[in-house]
């Protein structure tokens, strides 16, 4: 899949680290967001997309602790542990949480970019290979989309499109959201785009079949869902 400039969120309230670690994340080549205490980084964490979180366990508001146990709920955003607390008990209630990895301060910078790296990998192979609605199957590895057995052409945006409808299948996505997503457009830009590029794809995947698929939702946006 073509890929946008990954996304990280780091969530922490010690301004010098937070600073630290959006220098070197944005340096590196990623999007990073700062949440400078626990209730701004759960919303983010919960409403925003992000391919990685930066979580310090001990924050104002909601402690790391409960930011990754309320997004386990509903998200499997991959999370790495930043934590001062060093103890054998904290480091098992933190993976047995969700976490995918932690890492006591003071920490290299270079160490914590090859955790953030190699946390990135993995979590691109853990995604399934074949995503599938009704008779919708989108092939990750092949790069094929198919409905039954007939097989559809898309382009390459238009595969980043439906790949992300179908990922958050039953969730009305707004057409900024698709737009930062899919073209990694800013939130005032003409998401006129995403409509003309809907229309298309649907013209590829909806039209010519009985079932449909992707509906629009007046004034909000759009959504991937079966009701039959
Ligand atoms: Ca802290």
């Amino acid at each position: 899949m073509l890929n946008p400039t990954m996304r990280i969120l780091v969530v922490e309230d010690e301004s010098k680290t937070a600073c630290y670690l959006r220098k070197g994340l944005t340096e590196s080549g990623f999007n990073v967001d700062v949440a400078s205490n626990g209730n701004d980084g759960a919303h983010l964490a919960l409403t925003e997309d992000y391919d990685l979180i930066l979580l310090d366990v001990m924050l104002p508001g909601s402690d790391g602790w409960s930011i990754l146990q309320s997004l386990r709920r509903t998200r499997q955003t991959p999370v790495l542990f930043l934590t001062a607390k060093g103890t054998v008990e904290d480091r098992v209630k933190g993976l047995e949480l969700g976490a995918d990895d932690y890492l006591v301060k003071p920490f290299a910078f270079s160490e914590l970019l090859a955790r953030v790296r190699s946390i990135l990998r993995r979590g691109t192979a853990r995604q399934p290979d074949v995503l599938q609605v009704a008779d919708l199957m989108i092939d990750l590895p092949r790069h094929r989309v198919c409905r039954g057995d007939e097989r559809i052409d898309l382009t390459a945006k238009e595969f980043n499109l439906l790949l992300l409808l179908t990922r958050r299948a039953g969730e009305v996505l707004s057409r900024t959201l698709i737009a930062e997503q899919v073209w990694d457009m800013n939130f005032d830009s003409d998401t006129n785009v995403v409509d003309v590029a809907i229309r298309r794809l649907r013209a590829k995947v909806d039209d010519p079949f009985e079932r449909k698929l992707i509906h629009n939702v007046r004034g909000v946006g759009y959504v991937l869902e079966d009701r039959q």
